[in-house]
């Protein structure tokens, strides 16, 4: 059973390599952006809320997406465990996580940090823009809001874990299996 955080800059590959992850170890995505965009999409009070912050590449404020994480963890039955991607992004989500694990006896093998610079993130997100259908993915400001929030606020997520020797940093630049590869040899050595 593993619990891990993939975690990296809008961009940064992490849906590419979870949907990978979940097909080799059989763990649960929560992907808090994908369960956003399905609330969005169904037009739930949750999508409502939600909408003007992902529309402007801004937070989600923390209560609304940690009520929806614990809402998610609860009702997955016999998980193998979980992948979450895009989930903590601020520190008081991390402690928020935490905490709910331990009610479950569960916690956090590691975090995992796909790292990208940001001229490779810009050019990335803008060729996804071209199929994803995001509005947050098509605009220069928008695009400049997302990498600035996650500097800002984002960031110190990965130093939170570090502080319980728990980070592990992978080159999130060149082919997608290889990256794979090296993000399983550390899922290998939990
Ligand atoms: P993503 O698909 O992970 O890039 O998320 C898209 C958008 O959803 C973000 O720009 C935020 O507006 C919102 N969002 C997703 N996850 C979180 C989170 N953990 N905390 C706050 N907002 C989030």
């Amino acid at each position: 059973m593993y619990n891990i955080v993939l975690f990296g800059p809008p961009g940064a590959g992490k849906g590419t390599q979870s949907e990978k992850l979940i097909e080799k170890y059989g763990l649960t995505h929560l992907s808090t952006g994908d369960l956003f965009r399905k609330h969005l999409g169904e037009g739930t009070e949750l999508g409502q809320l939600a909408k003007k912050y992902m529309n402007e590449g801004r937070l989600v404020p923390d209560e609304v997406v940690i009520g929806m994480v614990e809402d998610k963890i609860n009702e997955t039955k016999d998980a193998r465990g979980f992948i979450f991607d895009g989930f903590p992004r601020t520190t008081a989500q991390a402690e928020a996580l935490d905490e709910m694990l331990s009610h479950h006896k569960l916690e956090i093998n590691g975090m995992i940090a796909l790292d990208v610079p940001e001229e490779v993130l810009r050019v990335r997100i803008k060729e996804r823009g071209k199929t994803s259908n995001r509005v947050d993915d098509q605009d220069d400001e928008k695009i400049n809001t997302r990498i600035k929030v996650y500097l800002d606020e984002t960031l110190p997520v990965a130093d939170y874990y570090a502080s319980q020797s728990k980070l592990q940093k992978i080159n999130g630049v060149g082919e997608i299996n290889q990256i794979f590869n090296d993000i399983t040899s550390v899922i290998d050595s939990y």
